[in-house]
């Protein structure tokens, strides 16, 4: 049975989190029950292949505040989080990482803060301690160059570890594109923001799992979902080159009539001109090639995530179906055909 709406929701996606699992849940429980209001914390279990799932489950049988959410497959930590959004009823949810790098004391501040009244309280990575100079380095980066180029301001040094409050919620669940890039939806809602600072520390047990191939991906969803910049860049660099021929014709006629040397007839040079040439064009060519995929993925309108189960979870929250026009029109046909059948 499903007691009365919680006023928080903690949302905590895990993939292969085994170790972290029980002390997360202890640091939670110790916070959540020290502000005094109700709360749930839904585990999605992101195809983990440890024993994430087991540890999860003993969690939920031991406490039925702590609910699941079993995807079929690994979807991805921005998936993960997402469907955790879907199925929040909390009147402010906590998004945190399950690997104890964000930690839950800070909750207590974030609270203070929304009920101050801010929508939404980041929390803000003053320091990071335990990840190698590389990752600390590209993720700066990263935020630095996703903030100029996109028409949204995502607050520098920012993860996924926030509060947002119920309006906040519901808008970013309104928005269903399939790349997600979660900090990024919630600046473009809106709504009143601030932040709390911390030191991110080392994870408890286990590795990283967001590869660099994965962080690119990110870096990628951040940008082209956010910003039409990487396709506009083709015409400066067009007007450049139009600019270097222009100059470079009169200049080749004038240094050809008045030099009797063999001038620029090498066939490096014209080699080495063409290469530059092509690499910018393939370059452009994966540019828009990254936001033509995004539109297929948007054409097929597959459901963001699937789920093999829930654990404490009321069924009417399953979020709706996607329905195609197609779709649509047939059912709409098939109900016709039905009514008239019976009457
Ligand atoms: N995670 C997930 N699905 C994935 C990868 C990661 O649900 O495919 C979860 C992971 O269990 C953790 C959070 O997302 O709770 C952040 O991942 P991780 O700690 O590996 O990223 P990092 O902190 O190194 O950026
Ligand atoms: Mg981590």
């Amino acid at each position: 049975m499903i007691e009365e709406t919680p006023i928080f929701s903690v949302v905590a996606p895990v993939h292969n989190e085994e170790g972290n699992l029980f002390e997360l849940y202890r640091r939670i429980r110790d916070v959540m029950d020290g502000l005094g209001e109700s709360w749930e914390l839904i585990m999605v279990n992101d195809g983990s292949t440890d024993n994430s799932f087991e540890e999860m489950l003993a969690l939920h049988q031991q406490d039925p505040r702590v609910r699941l959410i079993n995807f079929a497959r690994n979807f991805g930590h921005q998936t993960a989080v997402t469907a955790g959004m879907d199925f929040s009823r909390g009147q402010a949810v906590i998004l945190i990482d399950a690997d104890l790098q964000d930690p839950p004391k800070l909750i207590v501040d974030m609270v203070k803060k929304w009920r101050e009244g801010y929508h939404v309280v980041y929390a803000v990575r003053a320091k990071r301690e335990g990840e190698s100079p590389f990752k600390v380095w590209t993720a700066k980066l990263f935020y630095r160059l996703t903030n100029s180029i996109t028409n949204i301001d995502i607050p520098l040094d920012t993860g996924d570890f926030r509060l947002m409050d119920r309006r906040v919620v519901n808008a970013v669940n309104s928005l269903r594109e399939h790349n997600r890039f979660i900090r990024g939806m919630t600046s473009w809602v809106g709504f009143r923001q601030t932040g709390v600072e911390y030191v991110r520390k080392p994870r408890m047990a286990g590795e990283t799992k967001y590869t660099l191939r994965k962080m690119l991906n990110l870096a990628l969803d951040g940008i082209t979902g956010f910003s039409y910049f990487p396709l506009q860049v083709a015409i400066y660099i067009s007007f450049v080159l139009a600019v270097l021929a222009v100059l470079a014709l009169p200049i080749i006629v004038v240094l050809r009539l008045a030099t009797t040397e063999a001038f620029l007839e090498g066939q490096a040079t014209t080699l080495s001109v063409l290469l530059i040439l092509s690499a910018f064009q393939f370059l452009f060519f994966f540019i828009m090639g990254q936001y033509i995929a995004r539109i297929y993925d948007e054409v097929r309108a597959r459901p963001l995530y699937v789920i093999a189960d829930t654990y404490g979870l009321p069924s009417q929250n399953v979020p709706p179906r996607v329905v195609t026009p197609v779709q649509a029109a047939e059912e709409h046909s098939h109900n016709i055909s039905e009514t008239s059948a019976t009457s």
